[in-house]
């Protein structure tokens, strides 16, 4: 397969990583095959406004229904995909399936804003920003409905092109959040002049927030910098009731965890009990 973008070369394994070679290869071969294939799904988690206990919107995550090892879950491909480029095609199919999975619940009612994962393989491609308003306009889909999720380290990667490249998406509309933030090794300055639009605080300070003062610190503090950044702070990994009512006290806008719903294929969302890895 060869993405649009060109970069979805064959990487030679280059060593000083942990893993397989042999099996990274073969991982490669394979997910190129998956992306022909259309052998990718998307699960959706959903994403909860803590003032109302409402949906407040929907994150794609992606599966691969491999056709031997059955689905498996992102941390068994994307490193590979990372690492070939494949990830810029693979990211490309998530938008477009999830744009088009958007539109299919807007017709019923559902008027969830969608948060899609984006690698900073992608943000190094100067034309993302021009991919991402093609596809809203082929879609139909509202840029300010679309957030795009980045990690926090990513924001670090090539800080010139990097930031150029969030500009030109804020400027469409598209919401830019902070994933997995207080894990990556960004200074706080690489936020500044970003249009970043929401900070997600990663499960590890959220998973003990009810109990451990530390993690409370933390916690507090990155509700406090995203509010003063004009953006909402999300809790991710929350599994407790505990751990929800400490972030609604806290002032936390957004909530996301297995406590509110597990990733589940689009149909699923709206009625819980969700399913993938429960029992
Ligand atoms: P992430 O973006 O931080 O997504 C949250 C991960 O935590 C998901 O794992 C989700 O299933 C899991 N999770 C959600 N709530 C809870 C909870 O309450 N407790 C626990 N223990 N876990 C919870 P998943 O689906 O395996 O995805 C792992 C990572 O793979 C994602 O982390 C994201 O970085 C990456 N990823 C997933 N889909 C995509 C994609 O389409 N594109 C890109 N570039 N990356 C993706
Ligand atoms: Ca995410
Ligand atoms: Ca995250
Ligand atoms: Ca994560």
């Amino acid at each position: 397969y060869q993405g649009k973008r060109g970069t979805a070369n064959v990487v030679v394994y280059a060593g000083g990583e942990t893993g397989h070679p042999h099996q990274w290869l073969v991982v490669q071969a394979e997910l190129r095959h998956a992306l022909e294939r259309d052998e990718l799904v998307l699960f959706y988690q959903p994403k909860i406004a803590v003032a109302s206990g409402e949906i407040s919107g929907v994150e794609a995550l992606v599966r691969w229904q491999h056709p031997h090892r059955g689905l498996l879950p992102p941390g068994e491909f994307l490193p590979a995909a990372e690492h070939s480029g494949l990830i810029v095609p693979l990211t490309e199919w998530v938008l477009r399936r999830a744009l088009a999975d958007q539109t299919t619940w807007t017709e019923q009612g559902h008027d969830w804003p969608l948060s899609v994962n984006v690698s900073a393989r992608n943000l190094e491609v100067p034309d993302f920003p021009r991919y991402v308003r093609d596809v809203l306009a082929a879609t139909g889909a509202a840029p300010h409905r679309l957030t795009l999720e980045v990690t926090e380290t990513a924001l670090a990667s090539d800080k010139g092109t990097v930031a150029r490249t969030l500009t030109e998406l804020g400027e469409l509309g598209v919401g830019i959040s902070v994933d997995d933030f207080g894990t990556g090794y960004t200074s706080l300055s690489h936020l500044r002049g970003l249009p970043i639009t929401e900070i997600k605080i990663d499960r590890a300070f959220v998973a003990d927030v009810a109990r451990d003062p530390q993690s409370q610190a933390i916690v507090r503090s990155v509700i406090e910098l995203a509010h003063g950044l004009g953006s909402r702070a999300t809790a991710e990994g929350v599994e407790t009731v505990e751990v929800s009512e400490w972030l609604a006290a806290a002032g936390c806008d957004e909530a996301q965890g297995y406590l509110f719903g597990r990733p589940a294929p689009w149909p699923q969302i709206a009625g819980a009990p969700l399913s993938e890895g429960a029992g």
